[in-house]
């Protein structure tokens, strides 16, 4: 028999309510300075744990030190009036939101989540994921008044990135992946230069790298949107052949309960996919057999040794209690499958 295979998610979990507003996207924190990095640590102590007893092999951090997955990593970004609040209808105009202005050209002061990366590693055993916002996506959640395009904006980011994702490399992060949902709304953009900046930011990494692709958090605005997509979802089907192109090792995708094609995962032939084979909503708690199916589904189009269960995208804005459930059934339908 090969090996079992290895459950991951992809990336965010909820913050207990102590740390932050529950169930929000951009919560405030409920602590300050010194409690704060506190609170995270035995925040993300307590997700590892879980994520380990619930028998994941690629453990995140939870993002539990970060606010948000774009915001979290501008944070200590120069260049961005954050005073300088802009409206902006993001991923395609699905949702409005007061994002923060890029003033000035853009600059990494320095180490942004070196210390989070080492907490995690020194936590756990197992292997570890960190994840990082993706060049088109950070430009999709954040007001230009700088450069003269979008896509200049995003190699200047791509660099920084770049120069971030080489320090996570040497504190041993084993697998190093991008969030970019806004490959999904914008396919011309994606193919013109948003996967050209991406290889940007992958340049020179010796780790696995990932980029993880999906139609959101289970929110009322993406599940709006999302049944207004018909029957059959094929914006993947215009990007995944450019992606395998890609030096990139791993693609995340969103599958279980949504209507993309399963045969969409022949086109990644020469990448590992990392399928989402639980939802991400609330209202819907998978069981392991469920989990399992979707596994089974997945391997008539996937080698058992490319695929690594996950979930459809980051777990933030869901209750806590219902998160480790899933979680858990994640674990046991993989279990399940891998015998
Ligand atoms: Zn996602």
């Amino acid at each position: 028999m090969t090996q079992k295979l290895l459950a991951t998610t992809a990336g965010s979990l909820p913050k207990p309510q102590w740390l932050a507003e529950p169930e929000k996207l951009w919560p405030k924190w409920n602590l300050h300075e010194d409690a704060l990095w506190e609170g995270q640590k035995k925040a993300a102590k307590t997700w590892i744990k879980r994520q380990e007893q619930a028998g994941l092999d690629i453990i995140s951090d939870g993002e539990q030190f970060r606010i948000h997955f774009v915001h979290g990593f501008l944070q200590n970004i120069l260049g961005i009036n954050w005073d300088k609040k802009t409206p902006m209808g993001i991923r395609n105009n699905r949702y409005t939101v007061e994002v923060p202005t890029v003033v000035e050209s853009v600059q990494r002061p320095g180490s942004i989540h070196a210390r989070e990366a080492e907490f995690l590693r020194n936590n756990t055993k197992k292997k570890i994921k960190f994840t990082l916002p993706g060049p088109m996506t950070i430009c999709d959640t954040i007001a230009n008044d700088c450069y003269r395009t979008r896509s200049q904006m995003a190699y200047a980011f791509a660099s920084i990135l770049n120069e971030e994702a080489k320090e996570l490399e040497k504190i041993g992060v084993d697998v190093i992946q991008f969030d970019e949902p806004a490959f999904n709304s914008f396919t011309k953009e994606t193919l013109e230069w948003g996967i050209d900046a991406l290889e940007k930011a992958v340049e020179g990494l010796e780790c696995t790298t990932a980029v993880h692709i999906c139609y959101g958090y289970g929110i009322r605005e993406n599940i709006n949107w999302k049944k207004s997509l018909g029957e059959n979802w094929n914006q993947y089907q215009n990007i995944f052949p450019a992606l395998n192109k890609s030096s990139l090792n791993q693609v995340s995708l969103e599958f279980a309960g949504s209507k993309v094609p399963p045969e969409l995962m022949r086109l990644l032939p020469d990448k590992e996919l990392m399928v989402g084979v639980i939802t991400v909503v609330a209202n819907k708690l998978e069981t392991p057999e469920e989990v399992k199916k979707n596994i089974l589904l997945s391997l008539k189009y996937v080698d058992y040794e490319r695929l690594i269960p996950c979930s459809n995208c980051g777990m933030a804005p869901l209750p806590e209690k219902i998160v480790l459930d899933k979680i858990k059934a994640l674990g046991k339908g993989t279990a399940l499958a891998s015998k």
